[in-house]
């Protein structure tokens, strides 16, 4: 074990002013049937390292958008974000993808596990596809499999998991390259309660060993987990709400503890 991995030593992070994720007036406006569809219409936001927050709000207000943008999976109409330093702005297809390769880890509603390979394969391939030899990148999965009790299931297929296990495993997935930020949509809108419990546990442990962790979520237990709570109406930010007791909770568990293998 070592504290000195990215996700474990917040000062070790890349930032601005500390931050691992600065927002400015962040805009997008899609097209849909030639009607302009205003989804974001400024944001401002940001996330300190070790933060975790939750984004909250009405179906259609810009959440999904949010992320997809901070993601780098889709480009801004207007407005800035700055992940781990680096903006995204005028970055091309290739330059996003290794950003995020590098920074994010994505965990969706529905898993998007690959079936037909075995559960430390699914964990495994992240790093080898961002270049880490096989055998550093399996000794990875092995330690992330362990970590979040998944160990004993590395040769089956995800196929055999429960619910909360698969999201388990796509987590452990998401965590392969240790990123900088995970973002998470409606991570527990698919499970049932004991499913989404077992995954709002892992979020509080990654967390607490001080991941930065940006989650959607219409579930308020998942929310009462995050160390503030960002309101959004209409695409835009409409109100955040802190939790000291769980951001102080977190930088207390973050000095020289780390959760990474
Ligand atoms: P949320 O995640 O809060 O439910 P979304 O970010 O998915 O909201 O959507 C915000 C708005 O943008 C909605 O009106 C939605 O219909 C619209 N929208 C999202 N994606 C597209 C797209 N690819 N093309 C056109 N409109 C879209």
């Amino acid at each position: 074990m070592t504290t000195a991995e990215p996700t474990s030593d917040p000062t070790s992070q890349p930032s601005t002013n500390g931050h691992v994720l600065d927002v400015t007036g962040l805009r997008k406006t899609y097209e849909s049937e030639g009607v302009p569809v205003r989804a974001l219409r400024g944001v401002d936001f940001q996330m300190a390292a070790g933060e975790f927050v939750a984004v909250m709000g009405p179906s259609g207000c810009g959440k999904s958008t949010l992320l997809n943008l901070v993601a780098g999976l889709d480009t801004a109409t207007d407005g800035e974000i700055v992940l781990a330093g680096e903006s995204l702005v005028g970055k091309d297809e290739n330059d996003l993808a290794r950003m995020r390769r590098r920074h994010i880890g994505i965990v969706f509603q529905f898993f998007n596990l690959l079936e037909g390979m075995s559960v430390l394969e699914n964990v495994t391939l992240p790093a080898i596809i961002a270049g880490t030899p096989r055998r550093e990148a399996e000794g990875r999965a092995r330690d992330l499999l362990d970590l979040l009790g998944l160990a004993d299931k590395a040769k089956n297929a995800p196929g055999v998991l429960s619910g909360g296990q698969r999201q388990r495993l796509a987590i452990a997935r998401a965590l392969a390259n240790r990123p900088t930020l995970v973002l998470a949509d409606e991570p527990t809108g698919a499970l049932d309660s004991a499913g989404g419990l077992e995954v709002l546990e892992l979020f509080r442990r990654l967390h607490s060993g001080g991941q930065a962790i940006l989650l959607v979520t219409h579930d308020q237990k998942v929310a009462d987990a995050a160390s503030r709570v960002v309101r959004m109406r209409d695409g835009r930010i409409e109100g955040q709400d802190d939790d000291e007791a769980a951001s102080v909770g977190a930088s207390e568990s973050t000095m020289g503890t780390t959760w990474e293998p």
